[in-house]
């Protein structure tokens, strides 16, 4: 389909709603058409353009794509709970055009040479848009300062202990890190003594046997204060962009507001689970909500709302993490921390918009403007003339109860009061009408640019 108009739709974009429509041709839009504003150019290249095929959006919103910039679709290594073609189909599924995923494989993304694998696979398998985090290491800082923007979207630094065991232990290794990366450092900050600390406390309260519902008093506020003050020390003591990732606790968003005010080389991300739970729904979700950093109280969760709004977190994403439900099960030492979601997150945040807690320019602010911009990626996350025709339509008015298309099978949310209607990667209509589009071209590996 090298031509396509897209009509009647209510176009949101960078803070404006309007009625309107877009021409798509071979993948980039070309035109956007505000049918109030019609002047006599446009209505003539509109009337031009009446013997292109179009398609009626029926007055739904239509937006860019979503960017999820913090994924774990599992591959290589552990393709049995996730594997890019599966979770490319979900996030598809969910609005989401492209994504960044995360080093934490087996053997960790820790190389040129091993993000270059990762992205022949998806070359071959990726329905969405991709790109991929360089891992820090104790031992490829070398590495590291070698990466630009031609291999790697960022580095991921673990500063406290996750899945996969991608740590940075040595400090004279994370300060080479903080120090030599040309790109944008990501940082996982919980402080591992802290936790440690915590655990042999609660372990002498439950013994072996710990509730899941203990996972925050074991991964404390504190723990992740203290981390993410580490990390912004670094940060400010070597020049270095830092994004602290998946910000769980009110008492960062106190620090991280003090600190940004000094400095735009600090940036925040939350995730929706952040948003959307408090640890009252351990009690009913058990495990099926155990992620690193924890869920918190009901007062982070209301500080990170505020913190979305006022633009101290500057993106959310998901941290789509799989596992297998068997995986999920145990206590909280065996049960595997993650939350699969990619699907899910532009759903949920309508719900919250629903709720009153924001509104939609602002979701598209937070997972598509905002992520294009701090990863510099090049033509993408915005409806513009001369960008990639990456576009989400979703109707707020049609509830649905969509099962999960991720390979584990699963997910803690499934019904919502909107539902996504058509996903267009690079024009192309990958996701309508409920259903994945047979043979649907693959999606691109993303540039970034201004670096
Ligand atoms: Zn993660």
């Amino acid at each position: 389909m090298a031509e396509l108009i897209l009509e009647n739709a209510v176009i949101v974009n960078e803070g404006l709603s309007f009625k309107g429509g877009i021409f798509v041709k071979d993948g980039i839009i070309c035109d956007i058409f505000d049918y109030e504003k019609l002047g006599d150019r446009d209505r003539e290249s509109a009337l031009l353009l009446s013997g292109c095929p179009a398609m009626d959006m029926g007055w739904k919103y239509l937006a860019p794509g979503v960017i999820d910039t913090h994924v774990h679709f599992r591959e290589p290594g552990s393709t049995h709970k996730g594997c890019i073609a599966s979770e490319s189909a979900a996030a598809v599924m969910g609005g989401v055009t492209s994504y960044l995923d995360m080093p934490n494989n087996n053997p960790p993304a820790i190389t040129a040479a091993s993000l270059k694998a990762k992205a022949d696979i998806a070359s071959r398998d990726s329905l969405a848009n991709y790109g991929f985090y360089l891992g820090g290491s104790d031992f490829n800082a070398d590495e590291v300062a070698a990466a630009d923007a031609s291999i790697a979207c960022a580095v991921k630094v673990f500063l406290g202990a996750s899945t996969g065991g991608l740590r940075v232990k040595s400090p004279v290794a994370m300060h080479r890190i903080f120090e030599s990366s040309p790109l944008l450092i990501a940082a996982h900050c919980e402080d591992n003594d802290i936790m440690e600390a915590n655990l042999a406390r609660i372990r002498a309260q439950y013994g072996n046997h710990i509730p899941v519902k203990a996972h925050p008093a074991i991964r404390t506020a504190a723990a992740c204060l203290a981390s993410t003050q580490k990390a912004v020390s670094l940060a400010l003591e070597t020049g270095a962009r830092l994004h602290v990732l998946h910000v769980s606790t009110a008492q960062e968003v106190e620090f991280l507001s003090r600190v940004m005010a000094t400095t735009d080389h600090i940036t925040a991300e939350t995730c929706v689970q952040y948003l959307w739970f408090d640890e009252s729904d351990y009690e009913r979700f058990g495990a099926q909500i155990k992620c690193n950093p924890a869920i918190k109280s009901a007062a982070d969760r209301a500080a990170l709302r505020a913190a979305v709004r006022s633009g101290i977190i500057r993106t959310v994403a998901t941290d789509h993490a799989p596992h297998l439900l068997s995986e999920k099960e145990g206590d909280c030492l065996k049960a595997a921390s993650g939350i699969p979601l990619v699907q899910y997150s532009l759903l949920m945040m309508l719900e919250m918009v629903r709720e009153g807690e924001f509104s939609i320019p602002m979701v598209i602010e937070k997972m598509c403007h905002a992520p294009a911009r701090l990863f510099d990626i090049d033509r993408r996350g915005f409806i513009r003339k001369g960008y990639y025709a990456d576009l989400v339509v979703f109707d707020t008015a049609a509830p649905c109860d969509v099962p999960p298309a991720s390979r584990c099978g699963w997910s803690p949310v499934t019904k919502f009061s909107s539902s996504i209607l058509y996903t267009f990667v690079n024009g192309n209509p990958v996701f309508a009408g409920g259903r994945l589009a047979q043979d649907a071209p693959r999606g691109l590996q993303l540039k970034y640019t201004n670096r």
